[in-house]
This record gives C-alpha cells, sequence and structure tokens, in this order.
C-alpha cells in the first residue's frame, strides 16, 4: 500500500508487516492515505 508524504509529497510504499510507516525520502511521519479516484464528487460549474 502506499501513502503520499505531507512534508515531500512522495509516494511512499509503506512495510505495514513491520510496522514501519515513515518517508523514506525526509524521515517525516505524518503520511496521507490517497483517496481512490472514484470518490471524488463531480461538482457543477455555475
Ligand atoms: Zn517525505
Amino acid at each position: 500500500m502506499s501513502y503520499i508524504c505531507l512534508v515531500c509529497q512522495s509516494e511512499i510504499d509503506v512495510d505495514l508487516d513491520r510496522n514501519l510507516i515513515q518517508c523514506t525520502k525526509c524521515g517525516n511521519r505524518i503520511l496521507l492515505k490517497p483517496r481512490p479516484p472514484a470518490l471524488k464528487k463531480r461538482v457543477k460549474a455555475i
């Protein structure tokens, strides 16, 4: 599973088996779960 780093916006492959959730580029531990595109709501422009 991949997450998005809050700091450098990198896509991080998280090793869930080792419970290691950390950005490998900047060392940040706050990662965002990317939302599936299907859940995006379309808003009609006025
Ligand atoms: Zn990062």
